[in-house]
């Protein structure tokens, strides 16, 4: 069994300090691909090496299967060794005097593995993560991605049931990068290990887990899949954190009127759809903003002008600058948006893509 299960963990490094990690509980389940996803210095590296054993909790329990392997009450504390787990940390410390082989079947040799299934297995590895060809270099001939694929390769050659990878991309270019994450979950599909993979980068976190845990300051904001994260921001953290483009807020609510254009407009249409009254601040995405074509309105909610401040070409996409009497709002659009600078629109968008949080920034469903 290789699911996980992090209850009331907890870690400061001085006493002095803000914890770096505040009373994390997380069940991982077994096969999961799960992406600890934050801004730097919000706990991740923390509570992955707390799994590894490379660092105790000051308090809580973490569990693998049903058998803890640390618990601050009752004293246990597993070695790293002897957790059986997978590592790659961002820093990939391979063996400067083995070759890249060498490097790969040490752990093997480690294991006592006999010599025909070392070799089938290193083969294996080298195939998979494409670096047979560097077999007989030494870690200083090659380069920082190449370096990182040997550490990778010698992680998977021991097929452990339980993967831990601090940011193991992060050495590679983007090319590089997308074809890693590809194969790393072609791998992950093909071993069935149970993941937990270190990001800051909420795009790698997006197309790599089947489940996201979204961390500030040290504390869990949110576990979902990646729809869930999306779709379904449990608070304004995580709607702000997530997304390609920056959500646009707007910091008024039903009732609220009189802060300016932008945001009459949106207590205008909150009273329209009939929100609730707790709703201090709403989140728009750039894509939920539609750019309607026509001067008839049929949507029954109420729509407003707006002026094109400008149009960003992105390849593809084009960002719209919106302004509202002079309030700003971004919009996207995968079409020719046939506008220019100075242009009037109108603009509206659908009760079901707006998002409402409270004014303690939580999330209103509605
Ligand atoms: P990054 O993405 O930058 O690696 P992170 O989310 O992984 O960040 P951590 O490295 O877990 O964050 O750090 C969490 C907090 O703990 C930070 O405030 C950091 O400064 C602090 N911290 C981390 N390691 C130590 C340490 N060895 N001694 C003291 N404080 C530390």
């Amino acid at each position: 069994m290789s699911s996980i299960s992090l209850q009331n963990i907890s870690k400061s490094y001085a006493a002095n300090m803000p914890k770096a990690v505040e009373q994390l509980s997380l069940e991982i389940a077994d096969g999961e691909f799960l992406c600890l996803l934050g801004p730097s210095g919000c706990g991740k590296t923390t509570t992955l090496r707390m799994l590894a054993g490379l660092e105790h909790p000051t308090g809580g329990t973490i569990s693998i299967g049903d058998k803890p392997i640390v618990s601050v009450d009752q004293g246990i504390y597993v070695p790293a060794e002897k957790r059986g787990l997978g590592l790659v940390f961002q820093s990939y410390a391979l063996w400067p005097h083995m070759t890249v082989t060498q490097n790969i079947e040490f752990g093997l040799r480690l294991h006592k593995v006999a010599r025909a299934e070392r070799e089938a297995t290193v083969a294996r590895v080298m195939e998979t993560l494409g670096i047979a060809r560097y077999k007989d270099r030494y870690p200083n001939q090659l380069s920082g991605g190449q370096q990182q694929r040997v550490a990778l390769a010698r992680m998977l050659a021991l097929n452990p049931g339980i993967i831990l990878l601090d940011e193991p991309l992060s050495n590679l270019d983007a090319k590089l990068r997308l074809e890693m994450r590809a194969e790393l979950k072609r791998i992950h599909k093909e071993v069935g290990a149970t993941i937990v993979f270190v990001t800051h980068d909420q795009w790698e976190a997006m197309t790599l887990a089947s489940k996201i845990a979204v961390m500030s300051e040290g504390e869990l904001q949110q576990l979902g899949t990646p729809d869930d994260i999306y779709e379904r921001p449990a608070n304004r953290f995580v709607a702000e954190f997530v997304g390609n483009l920056p959500i646009n807020i707007v910091g008024a609510g039903h009732g609220k009127a009189g802060d300016g254009p932008l945001e009459d407009w949106i207590a205008e249409y909150l009273g329209a759809i009939g929100a609730p009254d707790t709703v201090a601040s709403v989140g728009i995405r750039p894509e939920a903003v539609a750019i309607l074509r026509t001067q008839e309105n049929t949507s029954g909610f109420p729509v407003r002008n707006a002026s094109v401040v400008d149009v960003l070409p992105t390849g593809g996409n084009w960002i719209i600058e919106l302004s509202v009497d002079g309030s700003k709002l971004f919009a996207i659009t995968g079409s020719t948006p046939r506008l220019a600078p100075g242009d009037t629109v109108r603009i509206g968008f659908a009760p079901e893509d707006i998002h409402l949080f409270d004014s303690a920034d939580e999330r209103i469903d509605f």
